[in-house]
């Protein structure tokens, strides 16, 4: 079999400047790649790359040729660890240029095999369940705009980020506009450990399922100090990026938050879920603000979490691909019609 491949990349305007403790951006800029097999069967993934871990659309679109080039040496898309093996041995970081290729990849065998990605891996589209859409740092009084917005929209779970001098304002706006909304909070390192503890004994009133990242991943000494004592349970986002990162995590968090961005692709993903299970953890998959040539991918492991953060293509303004439909954030694996993925440009 031969197998033609591609690339390119995208500027994709966010519906809101996406502000979190450390930056704001206004655009999503991703790498979209595009993996066809001799019958034009075509299978489509995307990069988002993130600065915060040492990636750029320019080293994605770097390294695209020489992984691209093991795709089609292999030649055979089923191959599927084969390739991301001879991957990670070709380009041994930069995780989300892997995962692109991984992702098409997995959309083009699902597609092939007639198969919607979930029952590709063996998953009940019933045990879904509904994603997070997150508040992004902004004035108060536009953190409750935009809350007010997504309640009515219906997005039942929200996830709001920290990492300012107003953090308790910010919360206590935010579940007065949100009384019955599940929140979830996110300081994106932004909190010492002392500080940390004291922020959460406060915000702990406020009725939060847990509480992501408070404290620098360099620190993780750091992170155990917080989470042996705090009032909520603990998300590892930023000291949670590969497999390895598992068992380091386990005795100072409570729940893993992995990301097809920061790990490379959607087979070290489910490695890492069963892996962070049997470390006792639970498991949210998150994301990074990106399109549904990624996130359609993701969704189809929700039946494999505990949590989802899976909201990048509902930040955007217009995602030019279809995806899995979410709802009110319901993912809505059931309700999919087409093989694959379903990230198809609209
Ligand atoms: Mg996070």
């Amino acid at each position: 079999m031969s197998l033609d491949t591609g690339f390119e990349r995208r500027s994709l305007p966010l519906e809101y400047p996406f502000t979190i403790a450390r930056g704001t951006q206004t655009e999503a800029e991703v790498v979209t790649v595009r993996i066809a097999d001799d019958d034009g069967t075509v299978g489509v993934g995307g990069a988002a790359p993130s600065a915060h871990y040492g990636e750029t659309v320019d080293t994605v679109t770097a390294v695209l040729p020489d992984l691209l080039a093991v795709v089609e040496e292999v030649g055979d898309p089923h191959q599927l660890e084969r390739i991301e093996r001879r991957m990670r041995e070709t380009v041994r970081r930069n995780p989300a240029a892997r995962c692109a290729v991984s992702i098409a990849l997995h959309d083009l065998v699902a597609t092939r095999l007639d198969l919607p990605l979930y029952r590709y891996w063996g998953l009940d589209p019933e045990e879904t369940l509904e994603t997070s859409y997150t508040i992004g740092l902004d004035d108060t009084a536009t953190m409750r705009e935009k809350t007010e917005t997504a309640v009515e929209r219906g997005f039942g779970t929200l996830k709001v980020k920290l990492g300012t001098d107003r953090d308790i304002e910010i919360v206590e706006t935010i579940r007065s506009a949100a009384p019955d909304a599940r929140l979830f909070v996110d300081a994106n390192e932004a909190w010492s450990p002392r500080e940390a503890v004291a922020r959460i004994e406060a915000l702990a009133e406020y009725d939060l399922e847990f509480v992501e990242q408070p404290v620098p991943a360099e620190d993780p000494e750091g992170l155990r100090y917080v989470y042996e004592r705090s009032a909520l349970p603990i998300a590892a986002d930023e000291s949670c990026i590969a497999l390895p990162d598992i068992p380091r995590i386990a005795d100072r968090c409570d729940i893993a938050n992995l990301k097809l961005m920061k790990c490379g692709g959607l087979r070290e993903a489910v490695r890492m879920i069963h892996a962070a299970r049997a470390h006792g953890l639970e498991v949210m998959l998150g994301c990074m603000t990106e399109s549904n040539a990624s996130i359609a991918a993701a969704c189809h492991l929700a039946p494999l979490l505990d949590y989802a953060d899976l909201d990048g293509s509902l930040l955007l303004a217009d995602d030019p691909y279809d995806g899995v439909p979410m709802p009110a954030g319901e993912i809505d694996l059931a309700g999919l019609d087409r093989p694959g993925t379903d990230a198809v440009l609209e």
